[in-house]
């Protein structure tokens, strides 16, 4: 394989753009994408018509708008090139109007009551900042998803209006710091995937991974991750292929795959694309599972991108790599070599720590969900609690600025800032605290808390947000500053002093760290209904229709939806539970204890003078076990019914759903992992964990 062949094969790159399109398209369609000016009717007939060229050419017969509804999946709609014509026969046609705007039929979507009935199609609107792509012989335009009233339904639309919030605020900072020459500021992101693979025919015999993705059951095996023997490890060649035909797929799609190497759980591992714009890196993750999965199966593996597939083995996250980047080349989160830049780098990296301090509540919602909640705090990933990691070095370094104190690494110095140099910030020191939630990593800060299978709109949706609102607070006070240089020293030392207790080296996954963190009045919300209620508290919602993000409306409709997502997710884990109970863990325990019934009777018979203390025993065990996991099995069906009594407030609903259904679940589970640990293990209805983590 030819590595500069592959790369991007199936995508409407700019570099397909500048060949095939006329001049003035081209030029028209680049200033659209570069610059965010609207583009006329003309210039996308010309556009479509030549990506059906090309699409056509490269094998597709279909094309489909691509987008993201709330759900967090993506959706596509497939419709075909040909249009029949008069007296019969087609032509292969697809219009601007077909390229620019789409309608499908998605009243089943979630839309949180934003769409009434009379306008329950909703449609989707062409994105030219994230490329088309083919894929399975369909041209796959990305989209984003609206009502006809113009609220968003899907995850795109707010994290393009949050890019450019943070366009706008930054731009503002950098023309008062000498920048006038920036046109365009991007928000750039690399997320780091987490996932399992675990051999398919053991997947397909469990459905708890099939129903729910993660095992709803599960006795420990006698050994699980305690050596730390897979990080880093060999990898096996079964796996090896898979990663390899991954990478193709993902390449082929414009995917920068670049590295990938075992995690610290048996049978995980992680995938790294390189970082590229916040829009592109969104769709290209939502790309990068649906390929995994797919290419998972023909190898005869499943892949697991829950956050907590398995009990007591780490579960699975997503790295967000975040930092902003000018048209011009610069990465503002990158230390500079000179003390103007220097100032500039410390405005950003304050406005961060700020905004980060003011809005842990949106962050932690932004990570939100079931699956996540169970490995938030597990001791395995940062804990509930947001916080932020910045290194000895940049601390030092912020403290001397807070003290108008010398910094001392190796020399003295004055650390008048915009006087002097900062001493080199050394990137990806060894020692980085990998327990933080928010750390910066020599140029750029990487969110540690998204779950492995959540679509990292909403993180970034947060991240640039609440950015772009202390950079805006920033820009209106040095705009009206008398001597630039002063205001912003004075900016970077005020900011340190009031924002700094949201700053913690220390290591979050401690006990003691909850201590502290309450008395510096940090946030610990540690279930998604704790979490949910501050989305659309007054400032929450002031804040996002300050920076044009969100709409009051939409803020509550996505309240709505990530609530009652919850509760689904848990009614369909606890139905799956009583089904697999019902039908295969009480039968299991039933034909063991016959069979220890029998034994004891027969030997009984045979042996008259040896009592069969042993079976006797046993059974009475499985006996009591059977009773308790049928009274445990009763009262979880009764927690579920008991959600149709309730009001038909989502938040009620799911306080009930983790107060009550989920606690019901874990009881639940105890008893039959324990009749799991003592069963007969041909008579187990479904392989365990010993065997599913380990691949061969
Ligand atoms: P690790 O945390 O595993 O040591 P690396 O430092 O190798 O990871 O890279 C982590 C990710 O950060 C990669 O996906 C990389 O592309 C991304 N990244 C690097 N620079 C930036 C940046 N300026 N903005 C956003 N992401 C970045
Ligand atoms: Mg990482």
């Amino acid at each position: 394989m030819n590595l500069q062949d592959t790369f991007g094969s199936l995508v409407f790159n700019d570099a397909v753009m500048r060949q095939r399109l006329p001049k003035e398209t081209y030029r028209a369609l680049h200033r659209t994408i570069a610059e965010g000016k609207s583009l006329n009717p003309q210039v996308a007939s010309v556009v479509a018509n030549t990506m059906k060229d090309w699409a056509i050419e490269k094998g597709a017969t279909h094309y489909t708008h691509w987008f993201q509804p709330m759900t967090g999946i993506t959706a596509e709609k497939h419709d075909s090139f040909l249009s029949p014509i008069e007296g019969g026969g087609a032509i292969m046609e697809f219009s601007g109007k077909e390229l620019v705007r789409g309608e499908p039929d998605a009243s089943s979507f979630p839309s949180g009551g934003l769409r009434a009935t009379f306008e329950a199609r909703g449609y989707t609107a062409w994105d030219p900042t994230s490329y088309a792509f083919i894929k399975d012989g369909t041209l796959c335009i990305p989209t984003a998803f609206c009502s006809w009233g113009g609220q968003a339904l899907d995850k795109k639309t707010p994290l393009l209006r949050s890019n450019e919030a943070l366009n706008r605020q930054v731009k503002r900072i950098l023309r008062l710091l000498g920048h006038p020459d920036v046109k365009k500021v991007t928000a750039t992101v690399g997320p780091e995937q987490e996932y399992f693979l675990i051999d398919r025919d053991l997947y397909s015999k469990r459905k708890d991974l099939i129903f729910t993705g993660r095992t709803l059951f599960g006795a420990r095996p006698p050994k699980g991750q305690e050596l730390d023997d897979h990080y880093f490890g060999n990898l096996k060649p079964r796996v090896a292929a898979f990663m390899r035909e991954v990478d193709e797929e993902l390449w082929k799609l414009g995917v920068s795959a670049k590295t990938e190497h075992n995690e610290v759980a048996p049978c995980q591992h992680e995938l790294a694309p390189i970082f590229t714009t916040s829009n592109i890196a969104t769709d290209h993750n939502q790309l990068t599972m649906e390929i995994m999965k797919r290419v998972a199966a023909k190898h005869g593996f499943a892949c697991l991108l829950h956050e907590k597939p398995f009990a007591g083995v780490n579960g699975s996250g997503k790295h967000n790599n975040w930092s902003m980047s000018t048209d011009t080349g610069l990465n503002l989160l990158e230390p500079g070599e000179t003390p103007a830049e220097n100032a500039q780098f410390l405005l950003f990296l304050v406005a961060v720590i700020k905004a980060v301090d003011l809005h842990q509540d949106l962050l932690r919602i932004s990570v939100a969900s079931a699956g996540n909640d169970h490995r938030l705090g597990g001791n395995e990933a940062p804990p509930a609690i947001i916080s932020m990691f910045l290194g000895d070095e940049l601390q030092a370094i912020l403290d001397a600025i807070e003290h108008h104190s010398a910094y001392i690494a190796g020399e003295k110095m004055d650390m008048n800032i915009g006087v002097t140099t900062l001493p080199r910030i050394p990137k990806d020191t060894t020692d980085r605290n990998r327990t933080s939630p928010f750390a910066f990593t020599g140029n750029k800060f990487e969110f540690r808390s998204p779950g492995a299978s959540m679509s990292i709109a909403e993180a970034n949706v947060v991240i640039n947000t609440i950015v772009a609102d202390v950079l805006m607070g920033f820009a209106d006070q040095l705009e009206a500053a008398v001597d630039i240089r002063a205001t912003v020293e004075q900016l970077v030392v005020d900011t340190i002093t009031n924002h700094k207790r949201i700053i913690f080296n220390g290591n979050n996954y401690a006990e003691e760290w909850k201590k502290e963190a309450q008395e510096r009045g940090l946030l610990n919300l540690p279930s998604t209904p704790d979490a949910l209620p501050y989305l659309i508290t007054d400032e929450n919602v002031a804040l996002f229709e300050r920076q044009r993000v969100y709409t009051r409306q939409e803020l509550h409709s996505r309240y709505d939806v990530q609530l009652e997502n919850y509760c689904k997710v848990i009614s369909i884990e606890a139905h799956t539970m009583l089904d697999i109970v019902n039908k295969e863990i009480i039968p299991a325990i039933s034909a063991y204890s016959g069979n220890v019934a029998r034994d004891g009777a027969d030997k009984r018979r045979l042996l008259p003078d040896v009592e069969p203390v042993y079976e006797q025993k046993l059974l009475r065990r499985l006996t009591g076990l059977i009773n308790e996991i049928g009274a445990h099995n009763e009262a979880l069906h009764e927690a579920i019914q008991a959600l149709d009594d309730l009001p038909a407030d989502p938040l009620a609903q799911a306080r009930h759903c983790r107060d009550c259904v989920f606690k019901r679940m874990q009881e639940l589970r105890a008893l039959a992992d324990e009749a799991e640990s003592i069963v007969d293990e041909k008579l187990w209805p479904f392989p365990g964990y010993g065997e599913l983590l380990t691949t061969k």
